[in-house]
């Protein structure tokens, strides 16, 4: 007998064609009456595929589901699920970590060099024809310019790999000092956003990293730097990051992820010192197929009483 497996979204279409030949599948966030649905499915599902933009896997769901074996997250974060409940149910956790950081880092990267060198500006600059009425401001350059990286874990590391090449300096903070790295160490974040001229924020989400970047640390990063974000919205204090840019306590910000997605304060419309993405750092057909991929073989693993290729080991 198939197993079920509840999709709060959609795999790119090859992945969905396997999962849907292999297993049966209910497509949640096609539901006009997602309650309805559960409730006609409560005992048949025994795997849910989570991604890092569904309203993840609550402790109330994971109650309303009492057969269900494994969560596959389709990313590497999984702030959106109840870790605890899910260990006390035995449940399993998998995401898909490794495959995405090099676009992750590269998405760093693109929202650094957009904000310094006003990528975005200059593009409007050109189609509106601002052109023709004289030269557009200046920009600031990269280079001997210090990088201040929150997070210095797969993501962080890769990005750290990137700037250098762009002759940056590398100050990195995270829970624990590296040992096998050279780059300076704050354990102090403050300091460190004192030291940046570009803070980037590649630390996991959740509620230990829950507003980590405040008006204070703002303020340490300073008037002519730059903040970048492609880990969490939840990581930045939205309405201190918003005063800050509206008062140009800090130069400017590159943001990939926000607080409340898909909401973005409209005050950022207006902005000329920020780019805007919409959670879009790993989202390349090449990745996104992979990760598909991944949530496929770790779903068949542990149907077929393997070992789970990438498991969330629960800590504490
Ligand atoms: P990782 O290897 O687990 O690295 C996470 C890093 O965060 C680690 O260095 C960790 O410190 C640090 N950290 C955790 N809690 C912290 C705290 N309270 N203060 C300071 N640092 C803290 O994960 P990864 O693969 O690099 O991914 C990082 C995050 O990027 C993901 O969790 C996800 O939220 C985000 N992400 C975003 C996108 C996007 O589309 N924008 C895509 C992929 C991932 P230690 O090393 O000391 O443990």
């Amino acid at each position: 007998m198939k197993k079920t497996i509840l999709a709060l979204q959609p795999l790119l279409p090859d992945e969905m064609n396997v999962l849907e030949n292999e297993y049966d599948v209910i497509r949640l966030w096609e539901s006009h009456d997602p309650e309805e649905l559960l409730q006609r499915h409560t005992y048949d599902v025994q795997a849910i595929i989570s991604t890092y933009n569904s309203s993840g896997v609550s402790e109330r769901l994971m109650m309303a589901l009492p057969n269900l074996e494994i969560i596959a997250q389709f990313g590497v974060g999984y702030d959106n699920i109840d870790l605890k409940a899910a260990h006390e149910r035995g449940i399993v956790l998998t995401n898909t970590p490794d495959i995405l950081t090099g676009d992750v880092a590269d998405a760093a990267l693109y929202l650094l060099l957009n904000v310094a060198r006003r990528v975005v500006e200059a593009d409007m600059f050109v189609r509106v024809g601002r052109w023709h009425s004289g030269a557009m401001p200046l920009s600031s350059s990269v280079a001997g310019k210090t990088v201040g990286i929150v997070g210095f874990g797969r993501i962080g590391m890769a990005i750290a790999k990137r700037v250098e090449a762009f002759d940056m300096n590398i100050i990195y903070h995270s829970r624990s000092k590296k040992e096998d790295v050279a780059y300076s160490y704050y354990n102090d974040l403050e300091a460190m956003a004192t030291d940046s001229d570009f803070l980037v924020l590649a630390c996991s989400g959740g509620e230990e990293t829950k507003d980590l970047i405040t008006y204070k640390i703002l303020e340490a990063l300073g008037s002519k730097g730059y903040l970048v974000n492609i880990a969490r919205g939840s990581v930045v204090c939205e309405e201190d990051l918003l005063i800050a840019l509206e008062n140009r306590v800090i130069a400017g910000a590159g943001l990939d992820v926000f607080a409340n997605e898909p909401n973005v304060p409209e005050e950022m419309f207006k902005m000329d010192n920020v780019v805007l993405s919409p959670h879009i750092a790993s989202a390349t057909l090449e990745t996104r197929s992979k990760m598909g991929q991944l949530v496929l073989d770790n779903i068949k693993a542990h149907f077929s009483g393997q070992p789970l290729l990438t498991p969330v080991c629960f800590a504490g």
